[in-house]
């Protein structure tokens, strides 16, 4: 893959993640808001209930009162006929008495025409004694149904309030008039007026006529039709009061009686969360509108932890695909690395099968070469020698031929005794045969079986040998070492223009050592460690196959002895040690 597409396709995937993370942040967001949204409206929900209760009660406190009035025999007998001032004003105190008591706004006493006959504000300029409130839709309920209710604006004082009202009735039960006592709210007003809340109670008709706000009051939720409007004026409701709309647009809807809306409040537009309960005794809806509150904190964690929880998920699973393509890889690269094993292992076997097969080749050859050099020299001498024989038998010299038959003779036993050294050298040896012998004899033997070559190449043999020296072990593989370690010494020193072979044999405590030096090449520093190693050599191919020393080095150690190559002034010395045989040499 190119560099450059390879970048290319990183950020696209960097971007990816980043765009995921966003997304994902901004929908943690966006839920974290809804969330807190609503809560926050059943919170609102309930405190709109406690609200509701506490306005509830506040009626319901006033509302048996007009009732409980009404049957006062004083007031009814006032109403069946035209009322004194002595009267009037006997009623008047009456009721500013009660009301003082009863803590009510106003009490008053309708004549049967909705005339206020007696009020408890009889005192003030606003009194409603001497006016007509036949208009008041209470008071025709009242007449109508036995009980009116009614929120308005006064007419004559200008304060609103919640006017209930019970019919004063006859002894037969005929309408005589009406007791109308009038709420006025403004603890309650302040009292919610504490909160942070914007409380709102609005008529069957939607209007506002109580508000803990200013600005509130007086505004209509939904539009007027003509006829609200011409009832409005007919029962002067809200009297000179301006009814204006409170524009308003729903945003999110929770429920029938909760949403999310903008509203143009009288301080300026702002989304409220808008809560509803309509109080049905009175036909009145109950709100509460609150500014949504969202931390920003919240908002803000909760952003930082979806885009961390992204971010986590995304490169967990890129950790794993990680993990699963180096594992693959893993794989691949251990079969491949078996294979390669298998393979180096077979070429290995192949190349040491071929080199066992070129050592037993190589051993037949020089053993053949060997036998031929041995043989051959003597039976030339031989055939020579019966040449001569023959001459002198036919001569009748008797007594030459008799002294030529001794040459004769001592050649065939040399050639007995050599095939008789081969016939053991060529035995396989049973391991681990321990008889007693002479290791001097051992060295004897070894020189005899290379007598010709040391004949041949002109070597000086210099012997130092301790006789007898009596050790355990397997002649013919003892035999077998000295043959190794003084072929290798005649080989070491074919070059050579002076050819010295030492061998020494003498006790060193309770061991025999034996040593053989040579004026030879001698051993490089860096092979002394390695002579012994199985097919190490420096000669040319054919010529070794560095096994002589290995074999040498095992048959020693299966003697309890040891075997080591070492330097001196002019060559190589070997040095082999076995234990001296103490049996054998005390009888000796
Ligand atoms: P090979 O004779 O077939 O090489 P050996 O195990 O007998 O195997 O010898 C291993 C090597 O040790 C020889 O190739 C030679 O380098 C070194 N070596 C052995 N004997 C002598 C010696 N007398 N002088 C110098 N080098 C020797």
């Amino acid at each position: 893959m190119l560099p450059t597409t390879r970048t290319l396709r990183l950020s696209l995937y960097t971007l990816l993640i980043l765009a995921g993370a966003a997304v994902a942040a901004t929908l943690a967001v966006r839920h974290a808001e809804r969330e807190a949204l609503e809560e926050d409206a059943s919170r609102a929900n309930q405190q709109l209930a406690l609200y509701a209760n506490s306005l509830h009660t506040l009626i319901e406190r006033y509302r048996a009162l007009p009732a409980v009035l009404a049957l006062d025999p004083e007031l009814r007998a006032a109403l069946k006929g035209p009322v004194n001032a002595v009267q009037q004003d006997a009623l008047n105190r009456k009721l500013e008495q009660i009301n003082g008591a009863a803590q009510s706004s106003t009490l008053e006493l309708l004549d049967h025409t909705g005339l206020a006959v007696a009020a408890s504000n009889w005192r003030l300029p606003s009194s409603y004694v001497g006016h007509n409130y036949g208009f008041r839709p209470y008071f025709l309920q009242t007449r109508t149904q036995g009980t009116g209710r009614f929120y308005a604006v006064g007419v004559t004082s200008g304060i609103p309030g919640y006017f209930l009202s019970s019919a004063v009735t006859g002894d037969n039960g005929e309408f005589l008039g009406a007791m109308v006592v009038k709420l006025e709210f403004p603890e309650l007003e302040r009292e919610w007026r504490q909160g942070s809340d914007t409380l709102l109670v609005s008529d069957a008709r939607g209007i506002v006529f109580i508000a803990n706000r200013p600005g509130w009051r007086y505004r209509h939720l939904q539009p007027l039709t003509d006829s609200d409007r011409a009832e409005l004026k007919t029962t002067r409701q809200y009297d000179k009061q301006p009814l204006q709309p409170l524009a308003y647009e729903p945003l999110r809807r929770f429920d029938d009686n909760s949403h999310l809306a903008r509203v143009e409040a009288p301080d300026g537009p702002a989304d409220y969360l808008w809560e509803s309960l309509p109080l049905s005794a009175e036909g009145w809806t109950l709100h509460l509108l609150r500014r949504p509150q969202i931390a920003f904190e919240d908002r803000r964690n909760a952003g930082l932890a979806a885009a961390g929880l992204w971010l986590t998920l995304v490169f967990l699973l890129l950790f794993l695909n990680q993990r699963w393509r180096l594992a693959k890889l893993r794989q691949r690269s251990r079969e491949e690395l078996e294979r390669l094993v298998e393979e180096r292992t077979r070429d290995l076997r192949t190349a040491q099968d071929g080199l066992v097969q070129s050592a037993k080749l190589a051993a037949l050859g020089q053993m053949s070469a060997a036998l031929a050099h041995e043989i051959n020299q003597p039976l030339t001498a031989q055939r020579m020698q019966l040449a001569t024989l023959r001459l002198l038998l036919d001569h009748g010299r008797v007594d030459d031929a008799y002294k030529a038959l001794k040459p004769l003779d001592d050649m065939l036993t040399r050639m007995a005794a050599l095939t008789g050294h081969l016939k053991t050298f060529a035995r396989k040896s049973p391991s681990g045969l321990r008889e007693r012998l002479d290791l001097a004899a051992v060295v004897d033997q070894a020189l005899q079986l290379l007598d010709t070559r040391l004949r041949d190449e002109q070597v000086s043999t210099v012997l130092h040998l301790t006789r007898p020296a009596w050790v355990r072990g397997d002649a013919i593989r003892l035999e077998q070492v000295l043959i190794n370690l003084l072929r290798n010494a005649l080989d070491a020193m074919a070059g050579q223009p002076l050819k010295r072979l030492e061998v020494r044999l003498e006790a060193d405590d309770q061991l025999w050592r034996l040593t053989v030096s040579d004026s030879g090449s001698g051993i490089a520093e860096e092979h002394l460690a390695q002579v012994f190693d199985p097919f190490f050599t420096t000669k040319a191919v054919g010529d070794g196959l560095g096994l002589g020393l290995a074999v040498s080095f095992a048959i020693i150690h299966e003697s309890g002895g040891r075997l080591s190559a070492d330097n001196h002034e002019h060559g190589a010395v070997f040095c082999v040690t076995l234990p001296i045989d103490q049996e054998a040499q005390l009888h000796a």
